[in-house]
């Protein structure tokens, strides 16, 4: 049986004019995402990593071709649906953690709740189990300045899960912390996926991807090579 998909993009191109100069970051890329997978985008500096899960995210919009999301076209909506899809549908997870500085770790946890009008009361309960589940428990009162590199990513990971969005997206997780502590970080998001989200996570950390992926992508020059496709078929 056909998997279902739930990101389909066709023929998609993004430019972004600097001066007089125009930079093709996206070239008529096609590509299909499933429910529950765990797909990494790998590819050199530059090749449009980030670019194409900007546009997988509605961060940024394609210059040419469609992106379906469960259906629905994300690549034409104006800004207010924009934000409104990036609330419900996805979480995102940095390579620099992106936390507030003054928040406590259950605090920043539960911002995307503030965003969406649940107040920070209201939103506690639902931010420490997610720290409960990223094995943060302990650490909750604590502000970032007094966590470490893992930690605070595991911050960002239980924040990005906080609205119960369908997709995950990571851009470069682990390229701020060691490899060990970035291999718990991958750990940690393949449980994820195995619980029914759906990740997505651009790495340029070839080994990083395959131990840990269901499906790798290859990008470069922003155009899809033909490593798409290739699937795991063994637990490694
Ligand atoms: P990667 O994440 O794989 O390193 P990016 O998606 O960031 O690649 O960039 C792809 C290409 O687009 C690069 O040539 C980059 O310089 C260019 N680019 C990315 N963002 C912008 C931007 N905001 N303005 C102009 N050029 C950009
Ligand atoms: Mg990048």
């Amino acid at each position: 049986m056909a998997k279902p998909t739930m990101l389909e993009l066709s023929r998609v191109t993004k430019e972004y004019r600097v001066g007089d100069q125009t930079v093709r970051a996206l070239d008529e890329v096609d590509l299909c995402l499933h429910p529950g997978e765990f797909t990494s985008i790998i590819g050199p500096s530059g090749s449009g990593k980030s670019t194409l899960l900007h546009l997988l995210g509605a961060l940024d919009r394609p210059d040419a071709g469609s992106i379906q999301f469960e259906g629905e076209e994300i690549g034409a909506l104006n800004e207010e649906q924009q934000a409104e899809f990036r609330r419900h549908k996805v979480g995102f997870v940095f390579q620099f953690f992106n936390l507030l500085p003054t928040l406590s770790a259950w605090e920043n946890v539960a911002v995307p709740k503030l965003l969406d009008g649940i107040g920070l009361r209201k939103a506690k309960p639902r931010a420490l189990e997610l720290l409960d589940r990223v094995g943060l428990t302990e650490r909750a009162e604590h502000r970032p300045a007094e966590l470490s590199g893992g930690q605070m990513q595991r911050v960002a990971v239980a924040r990005a899960l906080i609205m119960d969005p369908p997709l995950i997206l990571a851009d470069e997780p682990t390229g701020n912390l060691d490899s060990k502590t970035g291999t718990t970080i991958l750990d940690l998001l393949a449980e994820i996926c195995g619980s029914g989200n759906s990740v997505v996570m651009v790495t340029h950390d070839m080994n990083a991807a395959m131990a840990h992926c269901d499906r790798m992508v290859t990008l470069l020059d922003g155009r899809l090579s033909v490593s798409d496709e290739t699937e795991r078929t063994v637990n490694v």
